[in-house]
């Protein structure tokens, strides 16, 4: 086995690279591949469940039970690309007074939130959008 302790830290440097806001594990896999990485996809699932243990990565789980991952940091909301799947960040779109709104409303303790919009990236909008 070589060195499989590594691959956590192949992993951060990929993610910190910044060429894509959020990741599958496919396309984490990828790009270490393409980065001459000799991960293997079984040591990337690994390094990842490791770093998400670590609270190095967040998981952004999406609507249709996909998941991306994405560096940890402080809390956004996303929209995604409904063609090509594409996440980006946007600022929290939730109002602390509409949760405590939420609250009164619901009798629930509201203790956290992660909002998804859908929508169509500008490559794919310009591309012709809703066909
Ligand atoms: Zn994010
Ligand atoms: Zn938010």
């Amino acid at each position: 086995m070589p060195r499989p302790a590594r691959v956590p830290d192949q992993v951060l440097d990929l993610l910190r690279q910044g060429t894509r806001h959020a990741w599958t594990m496919e396309q984490i896999a990828a790009g270490l591949q393409q980065a001459g990485r000799q991960a293997d996809f079984s040591s990337v699932y690994r390094a990842v469940e490791r770093l998400l243990r670590d609270h190095c990565l967040e998981r952004v789980a999406l609507g249709d039970g996909t998941t991306q991952y994405e560096l940890a940091g402080q809390h956004h909301d996303h929209v995604r690309c409904v063609r090509c799947q594409a996440l980006a960040a946007l600022d929290c779109l939730v109002h602390e007074p509409d949760l405590r709104a939420a609250e009164r409303a619901s009798g629930w303790s509201i203790l956290a939130h992660r909002v998804v919009l859908d929508g169509l990236c500008p490559a794919c909008r310009q591309h012709g959008g809703e066909d």
